[in-house]
Protein backbone atom coordinates (compact mmCIF):
# COMPACT_ATOMS: atom_id res chain seq x y z
CA UNK A 1 0.00 0.00 0.00
CA UNK A 2 1.25 3.43 -1.13
CA UNK A 3 0.24 5.98 1.94
CA UNK A 4 -0.61 8.52 -0.68
CA UNK A 5 -3.41 6.40 -2.43
CA UNK A 6 -4.44 5.13 1.46
CA UNK A 7 -6.62 6.95 3.54
CA UNK A 8 -5.02 7.26 6.55
CA UNK A 9 -6.84 10.22 8.74
CA UNK A 10 -3.77 10.65 11.72
CA UNK A 11 -4.65 13.41 14.36
CA UNK A 12 -2.07 15.97 15.40
CA UNK A 13 -3.88 16.79 18.28
CA UNK A 14 -4.80 14.40 21.26
CA UNK A 15 -8.69 14.05 21.13
CA UNK A 16 -9.80 15.06 24.70
CA UNK A 17 -12.34 12.79 24.89
CA UNK A 18 -10.39 10.27 25.38
CA UNK A 19 -9.42 8.76 28.95
CA UNK A 20 -7.12 6.00 27.93
CA UNK A 21 -3.99 5.25 26.02
CA UNK A 22 -5.46 2.66 23.35
CA UNK A 23 -8.37 4.83 23.14
CA UNK A 24 -6.09 8.21 22.37
CA UNK A 25 -3.78 5.92 20.29
CA UNK A 26 -6.61 4.32 18.00
CA UNK A 27 -8.20 7.64 17.58
CA UNK A 28 -5.11 9.24 16.62
CA UNK A 29 -3.84 6.45 14.48
CA UNK A 30 -6.97 6.99 12.63
CA UNK A 31 -8.30 3.44 12.72
CA UNK A 32 -11.75 4.66 14.32
CA UNK A 33 -14.19 7.44 14.29
CA UNK A 34 -17.14 7.20 16.76
CA UNK A 35 -20.60 7.22 14.71
CA UNK A 36 -22.72 7.85 18.23
CA UNK A 37 -21.88 6.35 21.79
CA UNK A 38 -20.49 3.57 22.16
CA UNK A 39 -20.73 3.01 18.64
CA UNK A 40 -17.30 3.32 15.74
CA UNK A 41 -16.52 2.89 12.18
CA UNK A 42 -13.72 0.71 11.51
CA UNK A 43 -11.93 3.05 9.02
CA UNK A 44 -9.18 0.85 6.89
CA UNK A 45 -6.43 0.99 9.00
CA UNK A 46 -8.34 -0.40 12.35
CA UNK A 47 -9.98 -2.27 9.76
CA UNK A 48 -6.72 -4.39 9.11
CA UNK A 49 -5.90 -5.04 12.31
CA UNK A 50 -9.55 -6.35 13.64
CA UNK A 51 -9.58 -8.75 10.66
CA UNK A 52 -5.99 -9.95 11.61
CA UNK A 53 -7.37 -10.49 15.09
CA UNK A 54 -10.12 -11.89 13.71
CA UNK A 55 -8.70 -14.40 11.19
CA UNK A 56 -6.59 -15.87 14.55
CA UNK A 57 -9.56 -16.95 16.10
CA UNK A 58 -10.35 -18.35 13.31
CA UNK A 59 -7.79 -20.46 12.60
CA UNK A 60 -7.49 -21.44 16.25
CA UNK A 61 -11.40 -22.06 16.88
CA UNK A 62 -10.75 -24.91 14.16
CA UNK A 63 -7.49 -26.18 14.70
CA UNK A 64 -9.78 -27.24 18.24
CA UNK A 65 -12.54 -28.98 15.97
CA UNK A 66 -15.30 -26.16 16.49
CA UNK A 67 -17.50 -25.23 13.68
CA UNK A 68 -17.62 -21.72 12.10
CA UNK A 69 -20.94 -20.38 10.70
CA UNK A 70 -22.80 -17.26 10.93
CA UNK A 71 -26.26 -15.92 12.57
CA UNK A 72 -27.69 -12.57 12.05
CA UNK A 73 -27.59 -9.93 13.98
CA UNK A 74 -31.31 -9.11 14.94
CA UNK A 75 -33.48 -12.16 16.55
CA UNK A 76 -37.04 -12.59 17.02
CA UNK A 77 -38.20 -11.94 20.77
CA UNK A 78 -39.77 -15.04 20.64
CA UNK A 79 -37.10 -17.14 21.29
CA UNK A 80 -35.64 -15.30 24.49
CA UNK A 81 -39.66 -15.70 25.73
CA UNK A 82 -38.79 -19.51 25.83
CA UNK A 83 -35.92 -18.91 27.51
CA UNK A 84 -37.20 -16.69 30.17
CA UNK A 85 -34.51 -13.84 29.28
CA UNK A 86 -36.69 -11.73 27.25
CA UNK A 87 -37.90 -10.05 30.64
CA UNK A 88 -35.34 -11.29 32.63
CA UNK A 89 -32.19 -9.27 30.16
CA UNK A 90 -33.21 -5.67 31.06
CA UNK A 91 -32.42 -2.44 29.22
CA UNK A 92 -28.98 -3.65 27.99
CA UNK A 93 -31.18 -5.90 25.23
CA UNK A 94 -31.58 -3.27 22.09
CA UNK A 95 -35.29 -3.92 21.62
CA UNK A 96 -36.91 -3.32 18.15
CA UNK A 97 -40.28 -3.42 16.37
CA UNK A 98 -40.96 -4.38 12.74
CA UNK A 99 -43.56 -2.96 10.19
CA UNK A 100 -45.60 -6.06 11.19
CA UNK A 101 -45.82 -5.20 14.54
CA UNK A 102 -43.49 -8.18 15.63
CA UNK A 103 -40.72 -7.55 18.54
CA UNK A 104 -37.29 -8.27 17.70
CA UNK A 105 -33.71 -7.76 19.30
CA UNK A 106 -30.61 -7.21 18.53
CA UNK A 107 -28.30 -9.39 19.76
CA UNK A 108 -26.60 -9.29 23.02
CA UNK A 109 -25.67 -13.24 22.67
CA UNK A 110 -26.73 -16.16 21.11
CA UNK A 111 -27.53 -19.11 23.36
CA UNK A 112 -31.19 -18.81 22.35
CA UNK A 113 -30.78 -19.21 18.38
CA UNK A 114 -28.28 -21.42 18.70
CA UNK A 115 -30.19 -24.09 20.71
CA UNK A 116 -33.21 -23.18 18.25
CA UNK A 117 -30.80 -24.50 15.32
CA UNK A 118 -29.43 -27.30 16.95
CA UNK A 119 -33.00 -28.57 18.55
CA UNK A 120 -34.50 -28.35 14.69
CA UNK A 121 -32.02 -30.20 13.51
CA UNK A 122 -29.86 -32.82 15.56
CA UNK A 123 -31.80 -35.90 17.11
CA UNK A 124 -29.35 -38.23 18.30
CA UNK A 125 -26.39 -39.10 20.42
CA UNK A 126 -24.15 -39.68 17.47
CA UNK A 127 -24.44 -36.57 16.00
CA UNK A 128 -22.21 -35.12 19.42
CA UNK A 129 -19.89 -33.53 19.74
CA UNK A 130 -20.38 -30.64 18.33
CA UNK A 131 -19.34 -26.89 19.00
CA UNK A 132 -20.63 -23.86 16.71
CA UNK A 133 -19.36 -20.53 16.73
CA UNK A 134 -19.51 -17.39 14.43
CA UNK A 135 -17.92 -14.25 15.00
CA UNK A 136 -20.61 -11.67 14.53
CA UNK A 137 -21.65 -7.95 15.69
CA UNK A 138 -23.55 -7.44 19.39
CA UNK A 139 -25.06 -4.84 20.64
CA UNK A 140 -25.63 -3.91 24.08
CA UNK A 141 -26.95 -0.44 25.54
CA UNK A 142 -24.42 -0.31 28.06
CA UNK A 143 -24.95 2.51 30.74
CA UNK A 144 -21.22 3.46 30.40
CA UNK A 145 -20.06 2.90 27.11
CA UNK A 146 -16.17 4.26 27.29
CA UNK A 147 -12.78 3.42 26.71
CA UNK A 148 -13.39 3.64 22.64
CA UNK A 149 -13.66 0.11 21.28
CA UNK A 150 -13.16 -1.36 24.81
CA UNK A 151 -16.92 -1.29 26.48
CA UNK A 152 -18.77 -0.51 23.22
CA UNK A 153 -21.95 -0.90 22.31
CA UNK A 154 -22.15 -2.10 19.60
CA UNK A 155 -19.02 -4.81 19.57
CA UNK A 156 -17.32 -7.81 17.28
CA UNK A 157 -17.69 -10.78 19.30
CA UNK A 158 -16.83 -14.91 18.98
CA UNK A 159 -19.33 -16.71 20.48
CA UNK A 160 -18.78 -20.52 20.44
CA UNK A 161 -21.77 -23.05 22.09
CA UNK A 162 -21.29 -26.82 22.45
CA UNK A 163 -23.43 -29.48 22.61
CA UNK A 164 -22.87 -33.00 24.30
CA UNK A 165 -24.56 -35.60 25.74
CA UNK A 166 -22.90 -36.22 28.79
CA UNK A 167 -21.02 -33.45 31.71
CA UNK A 168 -17.93 -35.23 30.86
CA UNK A 169 -18.03 -34.67 27.06
CA UNK A 170 -19.15 -30.95 28.51
CA UNK A 171 -16.65 -30.49 30.67
CA UNK A 172 -13.86 -31.43 27.71
CA UNK A 173 -15.12 -29.15 25.08
CA UNK A 174 -14.44 -26.61 28.22
CA UNK A 175 -11.04 -27.45 28.02
CA UNK A 176 -10.71 -27.57 24.80
CA UNK A 177 -11.79 -23.47 24.45
CA UNK A 178 -9.70 -22.79 27.48
CA UNK A 179 -6.47 -24.19 25.45
CA UNK A 180 -7.29 -23.16 22.38
CA UNK A 181 -7.90 -18.97 23.87
CA UNK A 182 -4.71 -19.73 25.66
CA UNK A 183 -3.19 -19.79 22.12
CA UNK A 184 -5.64 -17.59 20.20
CA UNK A 185 -4.16 -15.14 22.78
CA UNK A 186 -0.80 -15.58 23.00
CA UNK A 187 -0.69 -15.34 18.81
CA UNK A 188 -1.34 -11.90 19.59
CA UNK A 189 1.13 -10.98 21.55
CA UNK A 190 -1.00 -11.18 24.77
CA UNK A 191 -1.08 -12.66 28.16
CA UNK A 192 -4.56 -13.13 29.08
CA UNK A 193 -4.55 -15.30 32.07
CA UNK A 194 -7.63 -17.96 33.27
CA UNK A 195 -9.14 -16.25 36.50
CA UNK A 196 -12.40 -17.99 38.16
CA UNK A 197 -14.85 -15.49 37.69
CA UNK A 198 -18.55 -15.60 38.59
CA UNK A 199 -21.58 -16.79 35.97
CA UNK A 200 -24.02 -13.83 36.85
CA UNK A 201 -26.91 -13.88 34.75
CA UNK A 202 -25.52 -17.13 31.97
CA UNK A 203 -25.81 -18.97 35.41
CA UNK A 204 -24.04 -22.30 35.64
CA UNK A 205 -21.28 -23.58 37.81
CA UNK A 206 -17.74 -23.32 35.59
CA UNK A 207 -16.41 -20.55 34.56
CA UNK A 208 -13.57 -19.10 33.78
CA UNK A 209 -12.54 -14.71 32.89
CA UNK A 210 -9.31 -14.28 30.48
CA UNK A 211 -8.08 -11.11 32.11
CA UNK A 212 -5.13 -9.53 30.36
CA UNK A 213 -3.11 -7.16 33.06
CA UNK A 214 -3.58 -3.11 32.87
CA UNK A 215 -4.28 -0.75 35.23
CA UNK A 216 -6.81 0.76 32.66
CA UNK A 217 -8.49 -2.41 32.92
CA UNK A 218 -12.06 -2.38 34.65
CA UNK A 219 -11.94 -5.52 36.76
CA UNK A 220 -10.06 -5.95 40.21
CA UNK A 221 -8.39 -8.98 39.81
CA UNK A 222 -6.29 -11.20 42.67
CA UNK A 223 -3.55 -13.59 41.56
CA UNK A 224 -0.61 -15.56 42.61
CA UNK A 225 2.65 -13.96 40.93
CA UNK A 226 3.94 -17.72 39.75
CA UNK A 227 0.88 -17.15 37.62
CA UNK A 228 2.34 -14.74 34.67
CA UNK A 229 5.69 -17.14 34.53
CA UNK A 230 3.39 -19.80 32.22
CA UNK A 231 2.96 -19.46 28.45
CA UNK A 232 1.05 -22.21 26.25
CA UNK A 233 4.41 -21.75 24.01
CA UNK A 234 5.04 -23.87 20.81
CA UNK A 235 3.75 -26.90 22.47
CA UNK A 236 1.66 -29.54 20.43
CA UNK A 237 -1.52 -30.30 21.85
CA UNK A 238 -3.84 -33.20 20.60
CA UNK A 239 -7.60 -31.77 21.21
CA UNK A 240 -9.41 -35.41 21.15
CA UNK A 241 -7.37 -36.00 24.27
CA UNK A 242 -9.37 -35.28 27.53
CA UNK A 243 -5.92 -36.20 29.72
CA UNK A 244 -3.89 -33.35 27.47
CA UNK A 245 -6.68 -30.77 27.44
CA UNK A 246 -7.77 -31.55 31.38
CA UNK A 247 -3.58 -31.29 32.34
CA UNK A 248 -3.62 -28.12 30.60
CA UNK A 249 -6.48 -26.78 32.07
CA UNK A 250 -5.20 -27.86 35.19
CA UNK A 251 -1.76 -26.30 34.42
CA UNK A 252 -3.49 -22.61 33.94
CA UNK A 253 -5.93 -22.54 36.81
CA UNK A 254 -4.50 -24.46 39.87
CA UNK A 255 -3.05 -21.45 40.91
CA UNK A 256 -5.16 -18.70 43.18
CA UNK A 257 -6.61 -16.54 40.10
CA UNK A 258 -9.67 -14.76 40.57
CA UNK A 259 -11.86 -11.34 40.00
CA UNK A 260 -13.05 -9.53 42.88
CA UNK A 261 -16.62 -11.36 42.49
CA UNK A 262 -15.02 -14.62 43.28
CA UNK A 263 -11.93 -13.55 45.32
CA UNK A 264 -11.95 -14.25 49.00
CA UNK A 265 -9.31 -12.49 51.29
CA UNK A 266 -8.93 -15.65 53.83
CA UNK A 267 -8.23 -17.88 51.14
CA UNK A 268 -5.71 -15.75 49.10
CA UNK A 269 -4.01 -15.80 52.53
CA UNK A 270 -3.59 -19.58 53.00
CA UNK A 271 -3.02 -20.44 49.53
CA UNK A 272 -0.49 -17.81 48.43
CA UNK A 273 2.63 -16.61 50.17
CA UNK A 274 2.66 -12.98 51.10
CA UNK A 275 5.67 -11.96 48.57
CA UNK A 276 3.60 -13.23 45.75
CA UNK A 277 0.26 -12.15 46.39
CA UNK A 278 -0.80 -9.88 43.61
CA UNK A 279 -3.73 -7.25 43.55
CA UNK A 280 -4.65 -5.47 40.31
CA UNK A 281 -6.54 -4.56 37.43
CA UNK A 282 -7.57 -6.20 34.04
CA UNK A 283 -9.04 -6.00 30.76
CA UNK A 284 -11.84 -9.12 30.69
CA UNK A 285 -10.69 -10.37 26.99
CA UNK A 286 -12.60 -13.26 27.35
CA UNK A 287 -15.12 -16.02 28.95
CA UNK A 288 -15.68 -19.57 28.85
CA UNK A 289 -19.08 -21.37 30.62
CA UNK A 290 -20.41 -24.23 31.36
CA UNK A 291 -24.09 -23.92 32.25
CA UNK A 292 -25.38 -27.31 31.45
CA UNK A 293 -28.83 -28.01 30.40
CA UNK A 294 -29.93 -24.53 31.14
CA UNK A 295 -31.08 -23.45 27.84
CA UNK A 296 -31.77 -27.33 26.67
CA UNK A 297 -34.42 -28.19 29.45
CA UNK A 298 -36.61 -25.12 28.46
CA UNK A 299 -36.28 -25.05 24.79
CA UNK A 300 -36.41 -28.91 24.38
CA UNK A 301 -32.87 -29.12 23.04
CA UNK A 302 -32.75 -33.17 23.53
CA UNK A 303 -31.17 -35.93 21.87
CA UNK A 304 -32.02 -39.84 21.66
CA UNK A 305 -29.25 -41.67 23.59
CA UNK A 306 -27.93 -45.42 23.26
CA UNK A 307 -30.85 -46.61 25.60
CA UNK A 308 -33.47 -44.74 23.73
CA UNK A 309 -34.25 -42.12 26.26
CA UNK A 310 -34.99 -38.28 25.35
CA UNK A 311 -31.81 -36.63 27.28
CA UNK A 312 -31.14 -32.43 27.07
CA UNK A 313 -28.35 -31.72 25.88
CA UNK A 314 -25.07 -30.27 28.48
CA UNK A 315 -23.83 -27.03 26.70
CA UNK A 316 -21.57 -24.46 27.63
CA UNK A 317 -20.96 -20.90 25.70
CA UNK A 318 -17.47 -19.22 24.80
CA UNK A 319 -17.07 -15.89 24.02
CA UNK A 320 -14.23 -13.68 22.88
CA UNK A 321 -13.83 -9.91 22.53
CA UNK A 322 -12.84 -9.47 19.21
CA UNK A 323 -13.28 -5.59 18.95
CA UNK A 324 -12.17 -4.97 22.65
CA UNK A 325 -8.73 -6.76 21.83
CA UNK A 326 -7.35 -4.09 19.58
CA UNK A 327 -7.93 -1.93 22.79
CA UNK A 328 -6.24 -4.88 25.42
CA UNK A 329 -3.17 -4.94 23.34
CA UNK A 330 -2.73 -1.11 22.49
CA UNK A 331 -3.31 -1.08 26.12
CA UNK A 332 -0.47 -3.79 26.22
CA UNK A 333 2.05 -2.50 23.62
CA UNK A 334 2.51 1.37 23.32
CA UNK A 335 4.79 4.04 24.26
CA UNK A 336 4.64 7.94 24.48
CA UNK A 337 5.00 7.98 20.46
CA UNK A 338 2.49 5.37 19.38
CA UNK A 339 1.38 2.21 19.04
CA UNK A 340 3.71 -0.75 19.24
CA UNK A 341 1.90 -3.72 16.88
CA UNK A 342 2.20 -7.24 17.78
CA UNK A 343 3.98 -9.12 14.64
CA UNK A 344 0.57 -11.41 14.93
CA UNK A 345 -1.58 -8.95 14.66
CA UNK A 346 -0.19 -5.23 12.90
CA UNK A 347 -1.58 -4.12 9.74
CA UNK A 348 1.50 -3.77 7.79
CA UNK A 349 4.48 -5.67 8.30
CA UNK A 350 7.05 -2.76 7.71
CA UNK A 351 6.87 0.91 6.63
CA UNK A 352 9.10 2.19 4.11
CA UNK A 353 10.07 5.83 4.22
CA UNK A 354 11.59 7.40 1.37
CA UNK A 355 13.39 10.37 3.30
CA UNK A 356 13.54 12.37 -0.21
CA UNK A 357 10.73 12.16 -2.38
CA UNK A 358 11.24 12.99 -6.27
CA UNK A 359 15.16 12.20 -5.81
CA UNK A 360 15.72 9.45 -8.45
CA UNK A 361 17.51 7.02 -6.47
CA UNK A 362 15.46 7.19 -4.10
CA UNK A 363 12.41 6.61 -5.77
CA UNK A 364 14.04 3.47 -7.32
CA UNK A 365 15.16 1.73 -4.53
CA UNK A 366 12.12 2.34 -2.72
CA UNK A 367 10.13 0.53 -5.52
CA UNK A 368 12.29 -2.23 -5.54
CA UNK A 369 11.92 -2.84 -1.72
CA UNK A 370 8.69 -2.63 -2.21
CA UNK A 371 8.15 -5.19 -4.88
CA UNK A 372 10.72 -7.84 -2.79
CA UNK A 373 8.83 -7.24 0.77
CA UNK A 374 5.67 -8.08 -1.18
CA UNK A 375 7.29 -10.72 -2.96
CA UNK A 376 8.54 -11.53 0.85
CA UNK A 377 4.86 -12.65 1.48
CA UNK A 378 4.66 -9.34 3.48
CA UNK A 379 2.91 -6.45 3.12
CA UNK A 380 4.44 -3.06 3.35
CA UNK A 381 3.25 0.73 3.92
CA UNK A 382 5.20 3.18 1.78
CA UNK A 383 5.41 6.46 2.51
CA UNK A 384 5.80 7.80 -0.94
CA UNK A 385 4.41 11.49 0.33
CA UNK A 386 6.08 14.55 -0.30
CA UNK A 387 6.52 15.43 3.81
CA UNK A 388 9.34 16.26 5.69
CA UNK A 389 11.02 12.79 7.05
CA UNK A 390 10.26 13.67 10.81
CA UNK A 391 6.50 13.55 9.71
CA UNK A 392 7.14 10.85 8.30
CA UNK A 393 9.12 9.14 11.23
CA UNK A 394 6.22 10.32 13.40
CA UNK A 395 3.59 9.13 11.64
CA UNK A 396 5.10 5.42 11.14
CA UNK A 397 5.88 5.64 15.19
CA UNK A 398 2.11 6.22 15.84
CA UNK A 399 0.24 3.41 13.67
CA UNK A 400 3.13 1.20 15.34
CA UNK A 401 4.30 -1.34 12.30
CA UNK A 402 6.75 -3.70 13.78
CA UNK A 403 9.77 -2.86 11.02
CA UNK A 404 11.05 0.75 9.13
CA UNK A 405 12.97 0.47 6.52
CA UNK A 406 14.27 4.18 5.99
CA UNK A 407 15.70 5.00 1.98
CA UNK A 408 17.70 8.33 1.56
CA UNK A 409 20.02 9.31 -1.06
CA UNK A 410 23.16 9.50 1.14
CA UNK A 411 22.50 5.49 2.60
CA UNK A 412 21.99 4.30 -1.28
CA UNK A 413 25.55 5.86 -2.30
CA UNK A 414 26.91 3.10 0.38
CA UNK A 415 24.83 0.70 -0.83
CA UNK A 416 22.52 0.78 2.21
CA UNK A 417 18.95 1.58 4.15
CA UNK A 418 18.50 1.91 7.96
CA UNK A 419 16.36 -0.79 9.23
CA UNK A 420 14.75 0.33 12.65
CA UNK A 421 12.63 -1.97 15.32
CA UNK A 422 9.68 -0.11 16.29
CA UNK A 423 9.97 -2.04 19.81
CA UNK A 424 13.44 -1.61 20.60
CA UNK A 425 14.21 1.44 18.75
CA UNK A 426 17.27 -0.27 17.83
CA UNK A 427 18.52 0.75 14.16
CA UNK A 428 21.09 -1.14 11.64
CA UNK A 429 22.27 -0.56 8.30
CA UNK A 430 21.62 -3.25 5.71
CA UNK A 431 21.57 -3.71 2.14
CA UNK A 432 17.94 -3.95 0.90
CA UNK A 433 18.37 -7.16 0.78
CA UNK A 434 19.77 -8.17 4.22
CA UNK A 435 17.05 -5.85 5.25
CA UNK A 436 13.62 -7.58 3.44
CA UNK A 437 15.22 -10.67 4.86
CA UNK A 438 15.85 -9.68 8.34
CA UNK A 439 11.91 -8.67 8.21
CA UNK A 440 10.68 -11.72 6.80
P1 LIG B 1 -17.97 -7.06 30.85
O1 LIG B 1 -17.81 -7.70 32.21
O2 LIG B 1 -16.75 -6.33 30.41
O3 LIG B 1 -19.22 -6.25 30.75
P2 LIG B 1 -19.25 -9.40 29.95
O4 LIG B 1 -18.82 -10.34 31.03
O5 LIG B 1 -20.58 -8.76 30.08
O6 LIG B 1 -18.13 -8.25 29.78
P3 LIG B 1 -19.44 -11.61 28.08
O7 LIG B 1 -20.90 -11.80 28.06
O8 LIG B 1 -18.61 -12.55 28.89
O9 LIG B 1 -19.11 -10.09 28.51
O10 LIG B 1 -18.94 -11.52 26.56
C1 LIG B 1 -17.74 -12.11 26.05
C2 LIG B 1 -16.67 -11.08 25.77
O11 LIG B 1 -17.15 -10.01 24.97
C3 LIG B 1 -16.14 -10.41 27.02
O12 LIG B 1 -15.18 -11.21 27.66
C4 LIG B 1 -15.54 -9.13 26.47
O13 LIG B 1 -14.21 -9.37 26.02
C5 LIG B 1 -16.43 -8.82 25.28
N1 LIG B 1 -17.36 -7.73 25.61
C6 LIG B 1 -18.41 -7.76 26.44
N2 LIG B 1 -19.04 -6.58 26.51
C7 LIG B 1 -18.36 -5.77 25.67
C8 LIG B 1 -18.53 -4.39 25.29
N3 LIG B 1 -19.52 -3.66 25.79
N4 LIG B 1 -17.65 -3.88 24.39
C9 LIG B 1 -16.65 -4.62 23.89
N5 LIG B 1 -16.45 -5.91 24.21
C10 LIG B 1 -17.28 -6.48 25.08
MG1 LIG C 1 -21.19 -6.83 30.50
MG1 LIG D 1 -17.72 -9.68 32.79
MG1 LIG E 1 -17.93 -12.11 30.78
Amino acid sequence: MRLSRYFLPVLKETPSEAQIASHRLMLRAGMIKQASAGIYSWLPLGYRVLRRIEQIVHEEQQKAGHIPMLMPTLQSADLWRESGRYDAYGPEMLRVRDRQDRDLLYGPTNEEMITDIFRSHVSSYRELPMTLYHIQWKFRDEVRPRFGVMRGREFLMKDGYNFDLTYEDAMHAYNRHLVSYLRTYERMGLQAIPMRAESGPIGGDDTHEFLVLAETGESEVFYDSEITELTFGERKIDYESREECQAVLEEFTSRYARTDDTHVDTEFEEQVPEERRRRARGIEVGQIFYFGTKYSEPMGATVVDDQGNHVPVHMGSHGIGVSRLLGAIIEANHDDNGIIWPEGVTPFHVGIVNLKQGDEAADLACEQLYNAVVEAGLEPLYDDRSERAGAKFATMDLIGLPWRITVGPRGLKNGVVELTSRRTGESEELTPDQAVTKVA
